[in-house]
């Protein structure tokens, strides 16, 4: 049903949050004008503050209101690793899960030719100017194990080849097509500690 323009433009916006169809973005729409028009507007000045001020670090990409993030900039972590993740929440998974304490880089995404999303996307060359520059003893990629995971952490370890850099692949204690971020902090930490070396 229609309300009013804006109201309705309000439920059309909602739908850009994933797994919200029709239904569920009016039931938020009129939640907000009924009963919380405070909580929406708290909402709506930090999703514009946020979408505003966050990018990503010059250094891994991930999602920072700085120039470097705080795992970049931070003197407590081993320079000489870097875990190479898909997405902002696999970092948060690894982090919450203890089981690490080098650098990251973020891919935010991967490989996918038919979408358009190539080598470039995805920072391939920030990652190996990165892992040459700073002399790292360990890359270990962490990307899903999913097909697509898997053909970027190839595309990667092709990339480093040549570098005196040892490239390691978390173990696949992480379910076939499993997403890292869904994945609890055990089985995590057993990723991490049986991580082989990729030739
Ligand atoms: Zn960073």
């Amino acid at each position: 049903m229609q309300f009013s323009p804006l109201v309705d433009d309000l439920v059309s916006a909602l739908r850009c949050l994933p797994g919200i169809g029709p239904k569920s973005a009016q039931r938020l729409a009129l939640h907000i004008l009924q009963r919380n028009r405070e909580g929406g507007m708290r909402l709506s000045s930090s999703l514009a503050k946020a979408i505003e001020g966050v990018g990503n670090c010059r250094l891994c990409r991930l999602l920072t209101d700085a120039d470097i993030c705080p795992v970049c900039a931070s003197a407590r972590r081993d320079r000489s690793l870097m875990c190479v993740v898909e997405h902002p929440a696999d970092v948060a998974a690894i982090e919450q899960s203890g089981s690490y304490r080098g650098l990251y880089f973020v891919l935010m995404g991967h490989l996918s030719p038919l979408d358009g999303i190539g080598p470039d996307q995805i920072g391939i060359d920030l990652l190996v100017q990165r892992v040459r520059e700073e002399q790292m003893s360990e890359v270990i990629l962490a990307t899903n194990a999913t097909v697509e995971g898997e053909a970027t952490a190839h595309y990667i370890v092709d990339q480093l080849r040549g570098l005196p850099t040892k490239v390691t692949r978390i173990a696949q204690g992480v379910p076939l097509g499993g997403e890292l971020e869904f994945i609890d902090g055990g089985t995590l930490l057993h990723a991490f500690a049986g991580r082989r070396t990729l030739e």
